[in-house]
């Protein structure tokens, strides 16, 4: 009883605490919305992701207000509208999706269907470059992000569509494209040569879903191995979509091929459970292998508050960099 009366105070005041930050949160999110849905001239656009508004809102600058719809930790695969939602479509001038069928919810589908004005950036990179999408199983890959040559592909795709809708400030566009071509440019160049200080021996990536192919094939494969080889370089728990469903088999490939390719690190993503890297890990205890789950987590298909696209890959290759590059792994969990 004694117990519970010393804890039950700092219970509830925790639970206040949380309150208060949720109702905080959430009301700064409905103010936020109250004024992007005030007119003010500027061309109301709504991203389907924090990645796809990162892109959109350099383009459209000073002439557009630039919403994210699935932000936060939230999975972009499975996210389905919640209230408030119907609403942003309703008043969203243009909408910029990733497409690829990331974006594959019934209610995600039907919106952007519906709405007269979506550019899907990916599927318009498909045409364009066929050849530079990835595919598993047959099923097309969505995570174009994560080469920022191909997603650089789009840069002149949003440029069209704003221009297209607000021909007066063309130049502008055309101005905002170029600089971010210049910018992904740049960051794909550092990239590539930050993680070539990786041993190529080394260069195998084990990770939650399977949203690193695009990355792997630019960054981590030599150029010798981008014809197909390079799949070998990385495995992950679930697939394109996860759904936190990891089937037994799926743990016994992972055991295999950390034995095939002396993996010691297999890397945790921002937004999904760990507790099937767990059970690997422990698998792979029991042969013997020692695995080690950094703390700190890859972002796949979501950002952290205040960090920008090109941040979140160069915040996974200095992860990836410190995890694969060491001689001895003595640190993790
Ligand atoms: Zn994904």
């Amino acid at each position: 009883m004694g117990f519970f009366r010393k804890t039950l105070p700092i219970f509830l005041a925790c639970l206040f605490v949380a309150f208060t930050l949720a109702s905080c949160s959430s009301a700064k999110e409905q103010n936020h919305l109250k004024v992007w849905m005030e007119k003010n001239g500027k061309i109301k656009v709504l991203a389907t992701t924090a990645i796809v508004e990162d892109i959109v809102k350099e383009i459209g600058g000073e002439y557009a207000d630039t919403i994210a719809l699935i932000t936060g930790e939230l999975n972009p695969h499975s996210y389905e509208l919640v209230k408030g939602d119907s609403e942003k479509f309703l008043y969203a001038d243009l909408i910029f999706a990733n497409g690829l069928l990331l974006e594959h919810s019934p209610s995600m589908q039907y919106q952007l269907h519906k709405h007269k004005n979506v550019l899907f950036v990916g599927d318009e990179i498909l045409k364009k470059v066929s050849s530079r999408i990835i595919y598993i199983d047959k099923e097309v890959d969505p995570h174009i992000w994560m080469d920022l040559s191909l997603w650089a592909e789009g840069v002149d795709l949003i440029v069209e569509k704003f221009s297209s809708y607000d021909p007066i400030h063309k130049s502008s566009y055309l101005a905002n494209g170029l600089k971010v071509k210049e910018r992904l440019e740049e960051a794909d160049l550092a990239l590539q040569e930050d993680l070539r200080a990786i041993p190529l021996e080394k260069r195998y990536l084990v990770t939650s879903h399977d949203a690193f192919n695009y990355f792997v094939r630019r960054y981590l494969a030599p150029k010798d191995e981008q014809s197909g080889a390079w799949r070998t370089r990385l495995e992950a728990l679930q697939g394109l979509a996860p759904d936190d469903q990891i089937s037994a088999l799926s743990i016994q490939n992972i055991v295999k091929y950390v034995e095939e390719h002396n993996v010691h690190v297999i890397f945790p993503e921002a937004n999904l459970s760990q507790d099937s890297l767990h059970k690997v890990q422990e698998a792979c205890q029991s042969r013997g292998v020692k695995i080690v789950i950094p703390k700190e987590t890859l972002f796949g298909d979501t950002l952290e508050e205040g960090q920008s696209h090109i941040e979140m890959l160069q915040h996974n290759a200095h992860l990836l960099e410190t995890y694969l590059g060491q001689e001895e792994v003595s640190y993790g969990r």
